[in-house]
């Protein structure tokens, strides 16, 4: 799966993706991460991607145009947003032969959740338009993306953290990334997408057994599967 990231800060999101799971899904091609440079898109001498808003107020607002450039030259910009398109989108809901998403971040967007990486991680490509300073022109949220999406109910000073919060929550379920599949199974939030998924883990315990006084259950230690099985399952519900 590919993820592509519109940014004026590229490396940092590089530096994330590039360690751990994330970092090794790219290496054994499970996922694809690139960020863009959006002052890369901008016609102007000096790079700019930011303007005053119009009616005045505090603040810079990002532009359309280096966005609309950016996404044009990432093929992102959905069927259903091209003039014209609007039918196309029904048989194809993205571009031509690709299951493709383009979303920005937003604290005004719809939040984001367990569920909804489950199904964006069987996408074929998700583009994430990341904000900053006051915010971006209402026409791209109008013409150029599918849906502004929000990682919480708070506001933060740009979308790159919710962009890598996003990234790393959808490749987790991309086959390959995890080095064990079975640590999917069991996990916090799976009742949000599936009937008798646990709402949380069960608590995790390892060496020693003793730390400061502190012991692990005794169940753990006895070997009997079954009772564990059944205290972990008494644990989630509890
Ligand atoms: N003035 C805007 C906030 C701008 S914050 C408002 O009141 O709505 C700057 C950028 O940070 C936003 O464009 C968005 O891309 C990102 N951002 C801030 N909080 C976010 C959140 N909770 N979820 C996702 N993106 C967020």
């Amino acid at each position: 799966m590919k993820f592509q990231v519109v940014t004026i800060f590229p490396e940092l999101v590089a530096h994330y993706c590039d360690e751990s799971i994330l970092g090794r899904g790219q290496k054994n091609k499970s996922i694809e991460v690139h960020p863009i440079n959006l002052r890369d898109f901008s016609d102007s001498k000096h790079k700019q991607v930011d303007d005053t808003p119009y009616g005045g107020g505090a603040g810079m607002v990002l532009q359309a145009e280096p966005l609309y450039n950016a996404l044009k030259s990432l093929d992102a910009i959905p069927f259903s947003k091209v003039d014209g398109l609007t039918k196309v989108k029904k048989v194809f809901n993205g571009s031509l032969g690709k299951k493709k998403r383009t979303i920005l971040m937003s604290p005004r967007g719809r939040q984001f959740d367990q569920k909804i990486a489950r199904q964006w991680s069987k996408l074929d490509e998700l583009t994430i338009v990341c904000g900053r300073y006051e915010g971006i022109d209402q026409r791209v949220i109008d013409h150029m993306v599918d849906e502004e999406i929000s990682i919480g109910p708070y506001v933060l000073a740009g979308g790159e953290l919710g962009a890598m919060t996003i990234i790393e929550a959808v490749s987790r379920l991309v086959p390959g990334v995890l080095g064990n599949a079975e640590s999917l199974k069991d996990e916090t939030h799976n009742s949000l997408v599936e009937e008798d998924g646990v709402e949380s883990e069960y608590p995790q315990y390892t060496k020693p057994a003793d730390f400061k006084g502190w012991k692990v259950p005794e169940v753990l230690l006895s070997g009997d599967h079954k009772k564990i099985q059944e205290w972990r399952q008494k644990q989630s519900k509890k």
